[in-house]
């Protein structure tokens, strides 16, 4: 049944379900997957829209699964936006994101947040106090110059800290996402790590990539094989 949903789709990857509120992303990151795996530009890419149908897809598909319990019972995460930035500028002014967090919670289905934004912080009434949520923000530097070549509109590393332990502050469950791993000595993956105060971060997540993408920007590097060899160094 969850196939015939309109809003939450299936991700094909480990999250099982996803929603995407925006097609595109103003965060211009040089690796994006997104992109990549859409076959778009940069610059149209970048050109970002809002999906103006997600919240009306959403409240239809939540009618269905009320009326199923199985069918919602078997949705075990819900990814808030795989293939784009639920928090990019455009969230600002269409507050899609917003309206998608508070439906999700209201109706009592779980979610997973992954940005690069600190816009995240506003809705954080929607996140406490919620244990079928959780929240991650991606830092792939402490390095400033080197953010700002990789991911130049995403927020400055301090603050995406700041915003991770604001979120740990107020009892959410946190994660960091630490990709792109590069062989840049400012991609520096276990600074990242201590960079934390013990506890802060519940879930610290080491990305790889598929041999597609690596192909298609060859100055950075996900094989194992280099990942296992920085972590251990
Ligand atoms: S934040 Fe994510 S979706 Fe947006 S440009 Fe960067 S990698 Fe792509």
């Amino acid at each position: 049944m969850n196939e015939n949903l309109k809003a939450i789709r299936s991700s094909g990857t480990n999250f099982g379900y996803c929603i995407n509120c925006y097609n595109g992303c103003e965060h211009g990151c040089l690796y994006c997957y997104g992109r990549i795996a859409r076959k778009m530009n940069a610059t149209k890419w970048a050109s970002a829209e809002p999906r103006l149908s997600v919240v009306d897809g959403l409240k239809s598909d939540i009618k269905r699964l009320n009326n199923d319990p199985i069918a919602k019972q078997a949705i075990k995460d819900i990814m808030v936006c795989s293939v784009t930035d639920c928090y990019q500028p455009l969230e600002l002014e269409h507050r899609l994101t917003r309206q998608v967090v508070e439906l999700l919670r209201a109706n009592d289905l779980p979610f997973t947040i992954l940005t690069k934004s600190v816009l995240v912080l506003r809705d954080m009434d929607v996140f406490s106090g919620y244990d079928k949520c959780r929240v991650g923000l991606t830092i792939t530097t402490l390095d400033e110059t080197y953010r700002k070549q990789l991911e130049p509109n995403t927020s400055r590393t301090c603050d995406k800290i700041f915003a991770l332990e604001e979120l740990h502050k107020h009892g959410v469950s946190t994660y960091c996402s630490v990709e792109p791993i590069t062989p840049c000595p400012a991609s520096n993956p276990k600074e990242i790590v201590k960079r934390f105060a013990p506890g802060v971060v519940d879930l610290f997540e080491f990305g790889m990539w598929t041999p597609k993408i690596q192909k298609a920007i060859p100055m950075l590097r996900y094989d194992e094989k280099y990942l296992v060899s920085v972590m251990q160094d």
